[in-house]
């Protein structure tokens, strides 16, 4: 569902950061993106959705390479890409809810004001995905008030309120503790197994790796050393 081809990325006056990279991704697959820091973790994850623009290669997504496309096209793409983020990147003055519901903004024209223009359906559907991510009773908390694993789960609600094909996980449990990175983690896992999303997930544990990837790519110094299935990485190791 998501093809990379002969991907290069060097920021200025720096040394290549991603180097002829070339991946191919298939629909509800949990895959690692796996390297030290400094490895071009980021800078490949951050490709795939254009916020990081590369100088050259192709990132096909549902038959369109997103590289060409024009800020209208790749607005309606980016619906269907969501993201997760180390910080989580919420809003912290807002409420749990309000932070679901901002996944839906992007689909709505900004003349239409903030909250004002969510349906019941939609408030409706973010207490669903708030159960789903188990912070149900949540809703009206602020989100500064609540721990970094509770903050990623609504990173991943707010997420899935854009109905996407594929969540972009930029090291989502580099802040977290142990267990609440397996909850998050194991979350993440499920929505590939139930609901077909395809989770691209930046790591830098091997066990971890290890312990959820279908798919495992081994990205050094910009270039990959491995790209295969987890079984093969097994023996391999
Ligand atoms: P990471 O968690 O990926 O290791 P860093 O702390 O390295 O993040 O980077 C934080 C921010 O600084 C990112 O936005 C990244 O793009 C930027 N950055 C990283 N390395 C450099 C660099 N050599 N020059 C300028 N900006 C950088
Ligand atoms: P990782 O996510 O694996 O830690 P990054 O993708 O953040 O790696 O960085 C890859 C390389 O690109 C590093 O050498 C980093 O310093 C450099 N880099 C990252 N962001 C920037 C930036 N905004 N400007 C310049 N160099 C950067």
């Amino acid at each position: 569902m998501l093809e990379i081809k002969h991907l290069n990325k060097t920021y200025e006056a720096g040394r290549p950061a991603l180097k002829d990279i070339n991946v191919s991704i298939g629909k509800g697959q949990f895959v690692v993106i796996l390297g030290p820091s400094g490895a071009g973790k980021t800078t490949l994850l951050r490709s795939i959705n254009q916020l990081i623009t590369s100088d050259s290669g192709e990132i096909d997504f549902e038959d369109q390479n997103l590289r060409l496309l024009n800020k209208q096209q790749l607005r309606q793409k980016r619906q269907k890409i969501g993201m997760i983020f180390q910080n989580y990147n919420l809003v912290e003055r807002l409420t749990v809810i309000e932070n679901v519901l901002h996944g839906r903004l992007g689909q709505k024209n900004l003349w239409q004001g903030m909250f004002g223009v969510f349906s019941q359906t939609e408030k409706q559907e973010a207490l669903r995905l708030l159960q789903e991510v188990d912070l149900q009773g949540f809703e009206l908390k602020n989100c500064s008030d609540l721990s970094g694993g509770q903050k990623q789960r609504v990173g991943i609600a707010r997420a899935l309120m854009q109905h996407p094909q594929i969540i972009l996980c930029d090291e989502p449990v580099a802040s977290l503790d142990p267990a609440s990175s397996v909850m998050v983690l194991d979350l993440l896992k499920k929505l590939t197994v139930e609901k077909g999303i395809t989770c691209i997930v930046n790591l830098h544990q091997v066990d971890l790796a290890l312990d959820y990837a279908d798919q495992i790519i081994g990205i050094k110094a910009g270039a990959i050393q491995i790209n295969e299935p987890k079984s093969q990485v097994d023996k391999a190791m």
